[in-house]
């Protein structure tokens, strides 16, 4: 096992996983930009790095930096949490050449992953149903295009192969717009992502949201860890998310999550990862995967039991998995509620010095933040500052008790979208289960 860790990330994330080495008896290294040295995993890091100014470009994003922090601190791995370099394949890249592991899989796969026409045709070929769309990247042949489209049928939707974060995306509804909108997602994402392929999807008119946790050891064994419903959205983003997926059967969980552990197989999959889908009418159609940890993966954990950051970190030094398909028993429900330094009306980041927190607490109530009382905000990164995470025997006790939770907490100083999410738990049909993914922005009025 490895001895020492660098984490290169930042908030509750880092703190996260500083907490799985600490129970592993692993050291850790935390590296932050000069306007991170107050975060809370930083203050109680064993060392710590300072490896650039606030911007992320020139901190959290710059590969060179991390990698010697990892050097003059004599670390053996690197773990990317979430976002930043975590689906960087380049950056997996030089980890590994420098002599270190990179805690995800290996780069080609990020790689492969990364490009959506190639995951979808991965994906295809082990038997994972795919949303009916083009075969490949479309070409220049408008008559080609326009013929794809009418196979597939209207409303269809334009996305880059190299897209992510929600951008890159654009619906089209009659043939008219087709050929327009084409070569405008083309130029976008030729400037956003510097790839200009482009394919073309059946636009899901009510679908929910619902993807599969995987873990898969470098010997050929895959697991899958039930799944999530982050149906819950705001501009593509995820705001609230619930393990299991209300409605689910113990068929249609088996069936969906075996074929994307044939799938993790097939690739010779290595680590943690979450096969994204499209549900509606009782199907599952796949529309990317990530390769690395994600935002809601406590979920799953309060469900399942299993720690995930553990269980990669294992992965990464060469460890089998200790877990069979058998052993995962999905007990209970859980949800989690991101919680944004943001105007709860307009969305607007709030950043600035948190004058007053009390944290909620109880049974079955989990908080994944870096905050405390005096924290300063910073202007600079994502403004998630914490995910309240409650589990209950049922779904209606996990809702109770995140009720309870949300209403005990108080952050004071800065704005939050605690009483967004209050009012979401309040809401009749969330409460009732299986809203799609327009659902939010509907209540919202947006
Ligand atoms: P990103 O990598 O940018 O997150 P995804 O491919 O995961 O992009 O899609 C993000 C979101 O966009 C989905 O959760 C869904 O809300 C919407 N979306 C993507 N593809 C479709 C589709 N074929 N039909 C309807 N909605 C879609």
């Amino acid at each position: 096992m490895f001895e020492k860790i660098v984490i290169a990330n930042r908030g509750e994330i880092a703190l996260r996983i500083q907490r799985a080495c600490r129970e592993m008896g692993i050291r850790t290294v935390a590296v932050h930009s000069e306007a991170d040295r107050n975060l809370k995993h930083v203050l109680l890091a064993d060392e710590s790095v300072c490896i650039g100014p606030a911007p992320s470009a020139q901190s959290y994003l710059n590969v060179p930096a991390v990698i010697s922090a990892a050097e003059v601190t004599d670390a053996q791995a690197i773990h990317p949490g979430y976002g930043f370099l975590s689906e960087n394949a380049d950056f997996a890249e030089q980890v590994e050449t420098s002599g270190f592991v990179f805690i995800g899989p290996d780069p080609g796969t990020i790689r492969a992953m990364g490009d959506k026409v190639a995951a979808i045709k991965a994906m295809k070929r082990a038997g994972v149903p795919c949303v009916p769309g083009s075969d490949g990247p479309l070409g220049d042949d408008t008559d080609t295009n326009l013929r794809v489209a009418e196979r597939i049928g209207y409303p269809i939707i334009i996305k880059a192969a190299g897209g992510g974060g929600g951008r890159g995306m654009r619906v089209v509804h009659t043939q008219a717009t087709l050929l327009d909108a084409i070569s405008l997602t083309r130029s976008e994402a030729r400037a956003a992502f510097g790839n200009d392929a482009v394919y073309m999807e059946k636009y899901l008119e009510n679908p929910r949201h619902i993807e599969i946790q995987v873990l898969s050891d470098s010997y050929g064994n895959a697991i899958f860890l039930g799944e999530r419903d982050c149906s819950l959205q705001r501009r593509h983003q995820k705001v609230l998310e619930e393990a299991p997926a209300p409605g689910l059967t113990m068929k249609q969980r088996y069936d969906i999550g075996e074929r994307c552990t044939q799938a993790c197989r097939d690739m010779r999959y290595r680590g943690a990862g979450t096969f994204e889908f499209l549900y509606e009418n009782g199907e599952f159609y796949f529309i990317e995967m990530n390769t690395r940890l994600q935002v809601e993966h406590p979920v799953t954990e309060m469900i399942t039991g299993v720690d995930i950051v553990q269980e990669q970190i294992r992965i990464a030094a060469g460890e089998p998995l200790s877990l069979r398909q058998e052993d995962i028993v999905l007990r209970g429900h859980a949800l989690e509620c991101r919680i944004n330094a943001e105007d709860p009306e307009t969305f607007m980041p709030s950043p600035g010095t948190i004058t007053t927190y009390h944290a909620p607490g109880g049974l079955g109530v989990r908080i994944d933040s870096h905050i405390y009382s005096g924290y300063s905000v910073p202007p600079f990164y994502d403004s998630m500052i914490g995910k309240v995470i409650t589990y209950g025997p049922n779904r209606e006790s996990a809702l109770a008790r995140m009720r309870i939770a949300l209403d005990e907490m108080v952050v004071e100083g800065i704005k939050t979208n605690i009483t967004m999410q209050q009012q979401l738990c309040n809401d009749p049909a969330f409460i009732a289960g299986g809203t799609n993914i327009h659902y939010l922005e509907k209540k919202l009025g947006l």
